[in-house]
């Protein structure tokens, strides 16, 4: 009976004269979401609503899924939306509704009407009493409620006229495309796909690095973070992965530096390749999946020290989040089952028994006196031979 959903827009973040950037993010992106369900789709924007119109057949649950994975969406209703042919009509419709979306007769409901074309003869309060006496004459077995309804029914007439009881929560947060990009720093760990996706959901497009170690860390390894990256872009749509070699770099680190300072001076390194990748894809931030105090690499002073070396500002959005937190939303957004495979990391092999945990950034900088020779030509063979996978 469903022949159109309303979409409602969460937080706009532009409000004003930008407003109208943020709804047309939206409605291309929830567009393009509904381009890979079965069926025709046309997404439209008509005075501060955002409809999904299906042409002939169409897979409503399929549609509805796929709009739980566009940010900016704060309601999915599924409604029938039919032409103003009079309120006999209208009454007729609105019964049918209830009739097919409810199996059982026993709720209390109250209407919730709203004359948004002034020209339409009955006011709200005409509206929310005729339609409440209609509906309670066709079927005896509800009630009204008007304090704690169980069923909310919408009518809102504009030029057509929605009738809808269900708001099906979205993710809210802003439309990808809407804030600018960021590059990530993804491992195949738990945290940095979760760190992604937090700042996509606030209207960021991300591209990722990713650093791999062959033969150390082999294919598989590699394979795991670009499920991952296809994960997290089932919400923040195309992305680039650079898969960078970082093997030649860590060993000249291992052999040249204090081992219990590799951790750090491998982190500094990477953040530096990242910021390379960011700039060439003007993006304007790095993020990382870091907690404070999760690891060695993660207490003040470590992240002080890694940090050191970025001109971007670095997001990370767990930073503060313990780790089940972060396990939650990795389980809410589908990458903790690839995130929990048991396959190695580079940050994990030549690691030292006892890192530093309050890295002192004069002695860092001074270890990192001894990679002079040849660390700038490596820094280019990494940046030059690195991978591009485009995930679409
Ligand atoms: P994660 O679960 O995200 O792997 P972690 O708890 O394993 O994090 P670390 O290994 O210390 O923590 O890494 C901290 C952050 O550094 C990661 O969240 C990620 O952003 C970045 N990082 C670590 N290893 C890599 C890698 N191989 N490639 C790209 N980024 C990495
Ligand atoms: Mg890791």
């Amino acid at each position: 009976m469903y022949n159109a959903l309303l979409i409602k827009y969460a937080e706009i973040g532009l409000k004003g004269k930008n407003r109208y950037l943020f709804e047309d993010a939206l409605v291309a992106n929830a567009q393009s979401a509904l381009d890979k369900v079965d069926g025709d789709f046309t997404v439209t924007k008509e005075s501060g609503r955002v409809y999904a119109l299906p042409k002939g057949e169409c897979d409503m649950d399929e549609a509805i899924e796929a709009l739980k994975h566009v940010f900016g969406i704060a309601g999915i209703c599924p409604m029938l939306q039919v032409e103003d042919n009079g309120y006999e009509d209208l009454s007729e419709n609105v019964c049918k509704f209830i009739d097919e979306t409810y199996d059982k007769k026993d709720f209390t409901f109250k209407v919730f009407a709203r004359r948004a074309r002034k020209n339409y003869p009955l006011n709200s309060m005409e509206l929310n009493q005729e339609l409440g006496a209609d509906i309670l004459e066709k079927f005896p077995t509800l009630k009204v409620d008007v304090h704690e309804p169980e069923v909310e029914l919408y009518v809102e007439i504009r030029e057509q006229i929605n009738i809808y009881s269900k708001i099906i929560p979205g993710l809210g947060g802003m439309p990808v495309g809407t804030a600018g990009k960021a590059m990530l720093l993804l491992s195949g760990g738990i945290d940095s796909p979760v760190a992604g996706w937090m700042t996509a959901k606030r209207g960021v497009q991300v591209d990722a690095v990713y650093f791999h170690a062959p033969p150390y860390t082999s294919e598989r390894a590699k394979q795991k973070v670009v499920d991952l990256a296809k994960q997290v872009s089932k919400y923040s749509g195309p992305m680039k992965l650079y898969v960078v070699n970082f093997t030649d770099i860590q060993m000249y680190i291992y052999e040249k530096c204090p081992h219990d300072e590799l951790t750090i001076i491998m982190r500094r390194y990477m953040m530096k390749i990242a910021e390379h990748f960011a700039k060439q894809e003007e993006a304007d931030a790095l993020i990382t999946g870091e907690s404070i105090g999760q690891v060695a690499s993660q207490t003040m002073k470590s992240l002080a020290s890694t940090n050191e070396v970025c001109t971007m500002p670095v997001f990370r959005p767990v930073i503060a989040f313990d780790k089940q937190e972060i396990v939650d939303v990795a389980l809410k957004i589908g990458t903790y089952e690839t995130s929990i495979q048991p396959f190695e990391d580079c940050c994990t092999i030549f690691v030292a028994k006892h890192p530093v945990t309050k890295p002192n950034i004069n002695k860092i900088k001074n270890s990192e006196k001894n990679l002079e020779e040849k660390i700038d030509e490596m820094f280019e063979t990494a940046v030059e031979t690195a991978e591009l996978i485009e995930i679409k």
